[in-house]
């Protein structure tokens, strides 16, 4: 634990909840101001200690202009923007964490519905051309866009080509990846992982699962959902056509935060109101200059902004304003990924020396856990799944509720998936090699209780 001041952290820019703030009767040697060991970032991010003036001050703006806050904000000798750009500011940042250049990137919506409005752009059907490629146990919210954009061209469920981890693996090699595109390259439209797959925490190869794809003119997209944040990504070297995240996750907005696209720049350098490719539309995609004549003409602009439809919510662009600037603080994702390397390495090697960890994957009778989240720190971000055993229905015996219920009980909030996964996340931020020995030594604990 003495290396624990040899990481960089933000953690004291961050509001981490306590004992009491949870709601949590302290056990013996813990206090009620004790703080939680937070490491469920990649279900939702911890709040800034900045987000609540910044949006208070968007309520003073409100309160004090109306409607005239929209292009004379009071805090403009401050740094503040108007409302007509407040997401503005979210697209350099933006585009630095996502790889991509200024022109490549929004911040609008919510993820599942950017992912279904770049969807109904870019899943073209054509000839035999007409499946959606995707992986196996998707995040369900996917899986419903996938199959409702294949019926609403009049598929079925047939239209869907979905990759299963192959018996005896715990997630998807590469290679059967590419040899599947290859396999069914034929019938491809469109092909859609997630950079990080939620359950699993495998981060997939994005330039080579993106070059196979479109060296046979499928469009390649991605959801990065737990990438974005997480790790260091290159979408514009790497010729993805689109891409969505959220960004109440790593990117610590808030519950329900604004969400953002990634859409090349190829496709959008030659938009003109001539010609464009079309999409789900609207005023804030329009040439801002024009936009106010309230012409009957689409004139979109020339980069991802196009893709904007509504007025954006202004509390939600400051919220996730006051994360990214800590990102910028800390150096960006590339510094942000060394700290990340350690954290969760330390975490894999602490699990692993324990008795109870299990690398043999034929006995599932044995009391312990196997890690999902592949080795290789390359084929991961900071989250590792860890699968306990042995599997029980019945709720109040199951290993993984009972050792989760340990851990809640002593301040540690991890993310659970039933049956028998835990997800344990150490956000770079503001989690530390102390939070990762607490949750370590928490989790033998509890299973020494049941052992
Ligand atoms: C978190 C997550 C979602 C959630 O979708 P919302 O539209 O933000 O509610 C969807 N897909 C994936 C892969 C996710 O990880």
């Amino acid at each position: 634990m003495s290396k624990t001041t040899e990481l960089p952290t933000f953690k004291d820019k961050f509001q981490i909840p306590t004992l009491k703030s949870l709601g949590i009767k302290p056990p013996a040697g813990l206090s009620d101001d004790t703080s939680a060991v937070y490491l469920a970032g990649n279900s939702l991010g911890l709040m800034p200690k900045a987000t609540r003036k910044a949006l208070s001050d968007e309520l003073d703006a409100w309160g004090a202009r109306g409607v005239e806050g929209h292009f004379n904000h009071p805090g403009e000798s401050e740094g503040k923007t108007s409302w007509v750009d407040i997401d503005l500011p979210l697209v350099r940042p933006l585009a630095n964490l996502v790889g991509a250049t200024p022109k490549e990137v929004a911040a609008m919506g919510t993820l599942t519905s950017n992912l279904n409005a770049l969807l109904v752009s870019f899943y073209k059907p054509e000839g035999k051309k007409t499946k959606i490629m995707f992986e196996k146990n998707a995040f369900p919210s996917d899986y419903y866009a996938f199959l409702n954009m294949v019926k609403l061209h009049g598929y079925d469920e047939t239209h869907l080509v979905q990759l299963e981890v192959a018996p005896g693996k715990k997630h998807l090699d590469l290679a059967d990846i590419l040899t599947a595109i290859e396999t069914h390259k034929d019938e491809l439209a469109l092909i859609c992982f997630p950079g990080i797959q939620y359950y699993t925490g495998q981060f997939f190869n994005i330039e080579e699962i993106t070059r196979a794809g479109q060296k046979h003119g499928i469009v390649v997209g991605w959801d990065l959902a737990h990438a974005v944040g997480n790790v260091p990504l290159k979408l514009h070297d790497w010729n993805v056509d689109f891409a969505v995240w959220c960004s109440y996750k790593y990117l610590n907005s808030g519950p329900g935060g604004i969400a953002g696209i990634f859409v090349h720049e190829r496709h959008t350098k030659d938009n003109s109101k001539d010609h464009y490719p079309p999409r789900l539309a609207g005023w804030w995609g329009n040439n801002s200059a024009e936009r106010f004549k309230m012409l009957e003409l689409f004139d979109p602009i020339n980069s991802a902004l196009s893709y904007r439809q509504s007025n954006p919510l202004v509390i939600d662009c400051v919220a996730l304003k006051a994360s990214l600037d800590i990102f910028e603080e800390a150096g960006g994702i590339e510094a942000l990924r060394k700290t990340s390397f350690a954290l969760t390495g330390h975490l894999r090697n602490r699990l692993e020396e324990s008795k109870y960890y299990i690398s043999d994957s034929s006995d599932s009778t044995l009391l312990g856990y196997k890690i999902l989240t592949p080795k290789d720190e390359n084929e991961r971000g900071c989250q590792l799944s860890v699968l306990f055993q042995p599997h029980n229905d019945n709720k109040e015996s199951n290993v993984m509720e009972r050792v989760n219920g340990y851990l809640h009980d002593h301040g540690i909030i991890c993310d659970e998936r039933r049956p028998d996964v835990i997800r344990i996340a150490p956000t770079p931020l503001y989690n530390t090699l102390s939070d990762v020995e607490t949750v370590v030594s928490r989790i033998q604990e509890a299973l020494s209780h049941l052992g």
